[in-house]
């Protein structure tokens, strides 16, 4: 069985500046601290995704808004809100981030690679279907899930976010669609100040597990895990198993009061694992989401990739 470490050199190139929290230093701070542990970085298979097409974008985005975003970078950049910005170099690292995304679903069902991990950004899982959000150009994660049904004939996919912000993109992205589940835990209230408990989606689709930030870090997983529970209580087993791994949950981020230390991300991945094992043969594909103390985000990204090995 193989387990591939998947990125693209093109996520480098969305340059955000280095005052902003999203800079091209996280994804640098990977592979530094992986080359740090040797025996890992010869375990896993390394590999460089693909680009998404517009067309695929379009599984969740868009038309207009996708060619916006492209126009932008060709002109030389610009702000498509607040606090997302796109450079010369934005459409082809967020097109790359979705694309090794996409190439997890690939492995997973073919058989190259039962478990990914997309050391990726821009992040995706505010971005909605027609609009830039919180430093998310294209709802990876959530392109991931449609991908899968469309491409691979998953009948029921399962999305895991431990981002500490809602996964308000992958929510709004995949909740009319009642063969996909979403489970995101994340600090309340905090930014996007969606993702209430008893926002359940449409279809009852959706699990919103909101705490206060703080709690002893045994709270959290403990809720991650019932929650995980609640979605597949009534039998229904997934085909895939997706993570939105967001390590703005471990505690000290910048961004996030969650109390997480490594030896919660080692229990959590762990624990999709050994259900994504009894669910579908173990396939789980997990992508960057936030993670704002690089440090500490290679040494997250460690912890979770030798858990999925
Ligand atoms: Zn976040």
């Amino acid at each position: 069985m193989s387990i591939a470490f998947i990125s693209h050199s093109d996520c480098g190139r969305h340059d955000t500046g280095w005052g902003h929290p999203e800079h091209v230093g996280r994804l640098r701070a990977i592979p530094r601290a992986l080359r740090n542990d040797p025996e890992l970085y010869e375990a896993v298979t390394h590999l460089e995704g693909r680009h998404a097409t517009p067309e695929e974008l379009g599984l969740v985005h868009d038309p207009t808004y996708v060619a916006q975003v492209r126009r932008m970078a060709a002109g030389g950049g610009g702000r498509l809100d607040a606090d997302t910005v796109v450079s010369e170099g934005s459409w082809d690292a967020a097109t790359a981030g979705a694309g090794c995304v996409l190439d997890g679903v690939d492995m997973a069902f073919d058989g190259r690679a039962t478990r990914t991990f997309a050391a990726v950004r821009p992040p995706g899982h505010h971005a909605i279907r027609d609009r830039a959000m919180g430093f998310c150009l294209f709802g990876n994660v959530a392109l991931a899930a449609h991908y899968a049904r469309r491409r691979h004939g998953a009948e029921r996919v399962l999305i895991v976010d431990w981002d500490v912000h809602h996964g308000n993109g992958t929510q709004a992205l995949v909740e009319r669609d009642p063969a996909i589940r979403f489970v995101s835990m994340h600090q309340w209230p905090w930014y996007p100040g969606t993702g209430a408990a008893d926002d359940r989606g449409p279809h009852r689709s959706i699990w919103n597990v909101p705490l206060p930030a703080a709690l002893p870090p045994q709270r959290y997983v403990d809720a991650l895990e019932r929650a995980v529970d609640a979605a597949t209580a009534d039998g229904w087993t997934p085909d895939l198993v997706l993570v939105s791994a967001g390590f703005d949950s471990l505690a000290g981020d910048p961004l996030g009061g969650f109390t997480l230390e490594l030896e919660h991300v080692d229990h959590l991945t762990r624990a999709l694992v050994q259900r994504a094992t009894t669910w579908c043969a173990g396939r789980l594909v997990s992508a960057l989401e936030g993670g704002y103390a690089p440090e500490r985000l290679g040494q997250a990204c460690v912890t979770h990739l030798r858990a999925l090995l």
